[in-house]
Parts: C-alpha cells; sequence; structure tokens
C-alpha cells in the first residue's frame, strides 16, 4: 500500500528548515535538578501572584460599576486614575506571563538536555547568570546585543 501514488503537483516538497545545531547542556544532571527545582518554585510563585492580582484588578473594576455610581457623580479624575491603576496591574501580570513563559521554556529545554546553552552564540550560558536568572535563554552577550537592537 502506497500512501504517495498521488502526489499533489502543486504541494512543494519542503526543504526541512535549516536546524540550529543541538548543543548538549553544559550542566551536570544534579544541577539541572537544582534549577529545574528553582524555575519550578518562581513558577509556582508567579502563578499564583498572576491569579491574584488579575482577580485584584477584576475586583477593583466590578466594584467601581457596581459602587457609589447611582448616589454619585461620576468624577472623570477618578475614572482617569483608576484605568491607569488597572493598567499598571496589568502590565505587571504582563511581564510575569512573560517571565512564566521563559520559565516553561527553560523546563523544556532541561526535559530536551540542552538547558544552559545560549540560543543565539550556542556558547554555554555562564553559571553564574544561570544562578542569577534561571530562565536566561540568552548569554549576558547576546542579550546585550539583542536589547541594544531592539530599538530599531
Ligand atoms: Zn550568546
Amino acid at each position: 500500500m502506497k500512501k504517495d501514488s498521488k502526489k499533489n503537483g502543486s504541494a512543494k516538497e519542503r526543504k526541512p528548515a535549516p536546524e540550529k545545531p543541538v548543543v548538549k547542556s553544559p550542566c551536570s544532571k544534579a544541577e539541572l535538578d537544582t534549577y529545574r527545582g528553582w524555575l519550578l518554585e518562581r513558577r509556582n510563585a508567579l502563578s499564583g501572584n498572576v491569579t491574584k492580582m488579575e482577580d485584584e484588578a477584576l475586583r477593583r473594576s466590578r466594584q467601581d460599576a457596581t459602587g457609589d455610581l447611582s448616589s454619585m457623580p461620576i468624577h472623570m479624575a477618578d475614572m482617569g486614575s483608576d484605568t491607569f491603576e488597572q493598567d499598571f496591574t496589568l502590565g505587571l501580570i504582563e511581564n510575569e506571563e512573560a517571565e512564566l513563559g521563559a520559565i516553561e521554556e527553560a523546563l523544556e529545554r532541561i526535559g530536551e538536555g540542552t538547558y544552559g546553552v545560549c540560543e543565539e552564540c550556542l556558547k554555554p550560558i555562564p553559571k553564574e547568570r544561570l544562578k542569577a536568572i534561571p530562565h536566561a535563554a540568552l548569554c549576558l552577550d547576546c542579550k546585550r546585543k539583542e536589547e541594544g537592537e531592539g530599538g530599531r
């Protein structure tokens, strides 16, 4: 039984995207376990935070909507500051969600055995950096480069 008997002419044979060579993690198993522990801890703390902040932001806006509105004229200034505060909270949530995403990716890299390798230059990320930021995906040089070019 041949699956490819009916070839679709329009579907070009796609060449697999040039993949970066897989560089094995420079960390020992014990080190990986340590980093995984930190990442999981941080993830727990963060996901608790995000949920709490989202709750608070929502509760605050609900209170505003159902609060003393009937007995009080709406002050534009009040509305403005509420919106600002809500934006601020949502901004924090965004940051923390970005960090959560980075943590997830780092945990995946631990699973794949590629943790601790700079995604850009494929050199090992210095341990001091991993200890400070266990979810770092780039070495400091590449991170600086990325940030330097971010404005363009
Ligand atoms: Zn690098």
